[in-house]
């Protein structure tokens, strides 16, 4: 198949763990590395962030970025890029046609929208990847969800006209039906793991030295909806253990605002001296940090996927995690490690202390985490099962349009 992906502000060429840059990136790069491995001809379309990029980049793994300007070739924050999705849509429009694809799978509300828009006339399926709701984004932060007022409008009229719905976990399905979307054309393809990269015999980061006897890790976008908070506030009940974040800050970069509230939240409860802040790590090194935790946490207040639980699974480490999002699917609780409600600090603090005192029950949550992680959450599994979505739209297009060919014309007999 000729696969065209879209995803106006997640480039997968862009470097992970800055604010606007984290899963989805991930997730883009991975099923456009995976459905190329599978022998399929893929192109992703994002928007020109930088004036030196070429329009089209031949990635190792097989598969094109191009560039579409629209407006300034240089980073804006997601949120204020709706403006600019007009003039998206026009130029991705004008690849489409030459270049035309069998089939579009765009990812985040607004490639939805600008994909729909694209593909007026073509005859061809469009799908849409949501990565988070706007509904859900509103339902958590209220009043400080920049999101253009339209998102969950534009949401619903795209997962409406789309020709399928790839939701990625049971939660988001859950949440599509209260939208009003008709769940028979919502197929459920999860979020992956790179299962080569992501292993048991990674050399663990010396960096930062430990210094306690019990290490968790934390990773993400320095955004206060990673709920970090809750870890920072739960490390007062538990001695001996220091926190590691990834996240944030690039080389060099300016500390961000979130660190800095979470490094004074620290300070106030006395436990800054065992929180350290790394900023961002590159990908590739993401398994050494992982492999240095004795526990990973993730407590976000909610989480549409969440990869970096399953990033640890495969290392082997076991996951305390919020019970929200993916994280319900991914995490299986008591086997690969404990799902405790989100923003509760006394809970997380019972859980870890329960699990770090118990290096035989870590070591199993680790040994079936990898087990887990292999043989459900392979980019190359997750990549076949999207294709898989895509054929069967091909498949009933086509059996549409023989039956249609097969009707007598109508008029008078
Ligand atoms: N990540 C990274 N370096 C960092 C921080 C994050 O490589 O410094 C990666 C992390 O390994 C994971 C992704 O960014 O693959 C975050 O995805 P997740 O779904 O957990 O969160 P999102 O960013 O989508 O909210």
């Amino acid at each position: 198949m000729r696969i065209a992906l879209v995803s106006e502000h997640a480039s997968p060429l862009a470097a992970i763990g800055a604010v606007d840059a984290g899963g989805q990136n991930v997730h883009v790069a991975e099923l456009a590395s995976g459905l190329a491995r599978l022998g399929h001809d893929v192109v992703v379309y994002t928007r020109r962030d930088d004036a030196d990029l070429p329009e089209t980049v031949r990635t190792d793994d097989g598969y094109d970025v191009v560039h579409l300007t629209a407006g300034p070739a240089r980073t804006v924050p997601k949120d204020d890029l709706w403006p600019l999705m007009p003039t998206f849509a026009d130029a991705l429009r004008r690849h489409l046609e030459a270049r035309r694809p069998d089939v579009v799978h765009a990812h985040f509300w607004m490639s939805g929208w600008a994909a729909t828009r694209a593909t007026r006339g073509l005859s061809v399926p469009t799908f849409v990847t949501f990565h988070a709701l706007g509904s859900v984004k509103r339902r958590h932060q209220g009043s400080a969800d920049t999101s253009p007022p339209e998102r969950v409008e534009v949401e619903l009229a795209v997962a409406t006209r789309a020709a399928g719905v790839v939701a990625t976990c049971r939660d988001e399905v859950q949440e599509l039906a209260a939208m009003g979307v008709d769940l028979a054309r919502v197929d459920v393809v999860p979020c992956g793991v790179d299962v080569r990269h992501f292993t048991t015999t990674a050399a663990p980061l010396d960096h930062p030295p430990r210094r306690e006897p019990y290490r968790i890790v934390s990773v993400g976008r320095l955004v206060p909806r990673k709920g970090y908070a809750t870890v920072v506030e739960a490390l007062v009940d538990l001695p001996g253990v220091e926190l590691v974040v990834a996240g944030g800050r690039s080389e060099g970069g300016v500390v961000e605002a979130e660190q800095l509230r979470l490094e004074a939240l620290a300070e106030e409860l006395g436990v800054r001296d065992r929180v350290h802040f790394i900023g961002q790590v590159g990908h590739f090194l993401m398994p050494a940090l992982l492999s240095t935790a004795d526990v990973v946490v993730c407590t976000p207040w909610y989480e549409p996927f969440g990869l970096v639980p399953l990033e640890a699974m495969a290392c082997g480490v076991p996951v305390v995690a919020a019970a929200v999002g993916g994280m319900l699917d991914s995490v299986a609780d008591g086997e690969t490690g404990l799902l405790v409600p989100p923003q509760d600090p006394t809970a997380l603090a019972d859980a870890l202390r329960g699990l770090l005192a118990d290096p035989v029950r870590r070591e199993a949550y680790g040994r079936a985490g990898v087990r887990r992680a292999r043989s459900r959450y392979s980019w190359d599994a997750v990549a076949t099962a999207t294709a898989e979505v895509y054929e069967e739209a091909l498949v009933a297009g086509l059996a549409r349009k023989h039956r249609a060919s097969r009707l007598p014309a109508l008029g008078p007999a």
